[in-house]
């Protein structure tokens, strides 16, 4: 019988998560509580949206002539991963089907179910939100260790990895942070990518609405200028 996913929503054609155009499917649930998190609404497990895999593939099968060579379908959440096995089942019939799979993720859980979804994963969008622990104990709610523990895996299995940060005034925009994640990057050669993002706050509504706190919703988006600067300095 097939898994029943928790999906939150639905993008027909994304361009900034992952290679090509995509369909970027955001699935419910995250056990992280990050305090620059843009969607506070995919946190909870349970969604009013259900899904099975062969429904989700369906649709990607609708959008497969605008994918080309380098499209195909992202799992993106909340956090994809606890559902791993739901991932699995969109991922294997993909294939079946000549789609290509991107998962995007924390990199939090590495389990024996979050492994076999590695088998048939061809992309890992895997963010690298800070490069000291405390940071990352304070404003992720883990440590440092387990995005690395999960690299090293991607690593020993060769499979493609973009890493992504989201640039945060005050906390993560200056040299330092760049050198640090330059040296975490050289180490692994599955890594092909790096993407710097700016922390942006117009998910201020989304927790306006939940009636919750946005904890970095004092801090600015960071400049043009600084955003240049840091892209500069990756290697
Ligand atoms: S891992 Fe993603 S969805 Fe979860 S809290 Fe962090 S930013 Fe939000």
């Amino acid at each position: 019988m097939s898994t029943i996913g928790q999906v939150h929503s639905i993008q027909s054609l994304g361009t900034v998560d992952g290679p090509g155009l995509r369909l970027v499917v955001f699935l419910q649930g995250c056990n992280l509580r990050c305090k620059c998190c843009h969607n506070p609404d995919t946190w909870e497990m349970l969604a009013d949206k259900q899904f099975t895999a062969e429904e989700i593939v369906e649709k990607a099968k609708k959008y497969r002539e605008y994918f080309g060579e380098k499209g195909g379908i992202t799992l993106s959440g909340g956090e994809p991963i606890l559902q791993a096995e739901f991932c699995y089942e969109i991922f294997k019939l993909c294939h079946e089907n000549g789609i290509n799979t991107c998962l995007d993720t924390s990199g939090s859980v590495l389990n024996d179910n979050v492994k076999k979804l590695l088998t048939e994963t061809d992309r890992v969008l895997l963010d690298i939100k800070y490069t000291n622990n405390n940071d990352y104990i304070e404003n992720v709610g883990c440590s440092l260790e387990k995005p690395l523990e999960f690299l090293a895996y991607l690593n020993e299995n060769k499979i493609p990895t973009t890493i992504r940060q989201v640039i945060i005034p005050t906390i993560n925009d200056g040299e330092e942070n760049i050198e640090k994640l330059n040296e975490i990057v050289e180490k692994y050669t599955c890594i092909d990518k790096v993407e710097l993002l700016p922390f942006k706050k117009i998910c201020q509504t989304k927790y306006d609405s939940m009636k919750i706190e946005f904890p970095f919703g004092c801090l600015d988006t960071p400049t043009k200028e600084t955003m240049n600067k840091l892209n500069k300095l990756l290697k």
